[in-house]
């Protein structure tokens, strides 16, 4: 039986968020637990906000990272699901109870005993994610990644890729012709992107980014693309979306956003400000607009979702950088300055 094993990462040590080369222990392998060297991991606008205490629930030290891709290296002896060598991948969830209802009707993501990748206590320990050398996770909670797939622009599908596939599977936002709106041009807003076309949809990107527009048209092939503080654009798109899929990271007003859609039509929210969102009554009211939130996907979710990109060739764009830019990088995301996902390449930059 194999024992605890020192691994290298990176690790925020306060809410400063800076980022440092670190060692822990992973746990000892479990019987139907796999190992995996991890060879990408994606930046998640959710890592910048919780090395900075963002949300008020961070754990130091911390090592972020929930878009985990690589390769099995070791099978507890009960493991059956993988291989020595099969590309796997982790998000953001490694555990769950297993027993609740949304456990058994397998939505394990709103699980109250759910275990985070990393910031999260399992058996008096902190988990650490991704920023890393390698993991060591139940197998129910490892996804495999599809052969064809380059384990750098699939690491983001973990969560990026999923939180926008999980809404748009669950709300109908698949239907071929239908306008569908994303707000935000980030990681999450141009998987969705993708997504929307993959599925036939006419696609318009709500951006405060001017200078997005050129790439969103002629390379994500958005059938449309408006800058939301411009009034004039706006009001022209006024009732013309069947859904809306609101990815943005901060603070924002939502009115102008509901306006844009037809009766009936739905906007969903991912994108998780630090503050609340102030919302008029009557923009739903006038309108039977519905308002919804949506929370990452399932494993069986992510799956499918991996196998659907696997198929239609859909992978993330990404800048991929090394390990010991990882602040310089955190930074840019800030200032919303990467197209569209920074990948950290741990398997050839982090040092031992
Ligand atoms: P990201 O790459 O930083 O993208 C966010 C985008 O929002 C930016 O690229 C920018 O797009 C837009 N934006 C930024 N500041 C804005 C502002 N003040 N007003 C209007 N738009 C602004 O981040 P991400 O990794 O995609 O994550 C987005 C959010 O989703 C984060 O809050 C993250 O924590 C959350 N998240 C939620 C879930 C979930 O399960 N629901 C899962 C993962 C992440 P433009 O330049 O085009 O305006
Ligand atoms: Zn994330
Ligand atoms: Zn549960």
């Amino acid at each position: 039986m194999s024992k605890e094993v020192e691994c290298g990462g990176w690790a925020a040590k306060d809410a400063s968020g800076v980022l440092a080369p670190f060692k822990f222990p992973r746990r000892a392998l479990r019987p139907t637990d796999v190992k995996f060297k991890i060879t990408h991991c994606g930046i998640c606008h959710t890592d910048l906000h919780l090395i900075h205490n963002e949300w008020g629930s961070s754990k130091y030290p911390m090592v972020p990272g929930h878009e985990v891709v690589g390769l099995v290296t070791e099978l507890g002896p009960g493991a059956k699901k993988f291989k020595v060598g099969d590309h796997v991948g982790v998000g953001c969830m490694v555990f769950s109870c297993l027993k609740c209802d949304h456990c058994k009707h397998g939505d394990e993501q709103y699980c109250d005993k759910l275990v985070w990748t990393y910031n999260s206590e399992e058996d008096g320990k902190i988990t650490m994610g991704g920023y890393s050398g390698f993991l060591v996770a139940d197998e129910k909670f490892v996804v495999r990644v599809p052969d064809n797939l380059p384990l750098d622009a699939a690491a983001p599908l973990l969560c990026a890729g999923i939180t926008v596939y999980s809404p748009m599977k669950h709300f109908g936002m698949t239907q071929a012709g239908k306008n569908f709106g994303v707000v935000g041009l980030g990681g999450l807003g141009h998987m969705a992107v993708k997504f929307g076309k993959a599925f036939g949809m006419k696609v318009t990107v709500i951006s405060t980014s001017p200078s997005k527009e050129k790439e969103a048209r002629e390379v994500l092939g958005a059938h449309n693309f408006i800058v939301s503080k411009d009034s004039a654009q706006m009001k022209k798109a006024a009732k013309t979306m069947d859904y809306i899929l609101d990815t943005v990271s901060a603070p924002h007003p939502l009115d102008a956003l509901l306006e844009l859609l037809k009766i009936d039509g739905k906007l969903v929210m991912v994108g998780l400000p630090d503050k609340p969102l102030e919302l008029p009554a009557g923009v739903i009211i006038f309108g039977r607009r519905s308002l919804a939130g949506s929370f990452i996907g399932s494993i069986r979710e992510t799956q499918d979702m991996l196998d659907f990109c696997g198929k239609n060739n859909v992978t993330s764009m990404i800048e991929l950088v090394p390990m010991d830019y990882v602040n310089k990088a955190m930074e840019r995301l800030r200032k919303s300055d990467v197209k569209y996902r920074f990948v950290l390449d741990v398997e050839k930059t982090l040092k031992p």
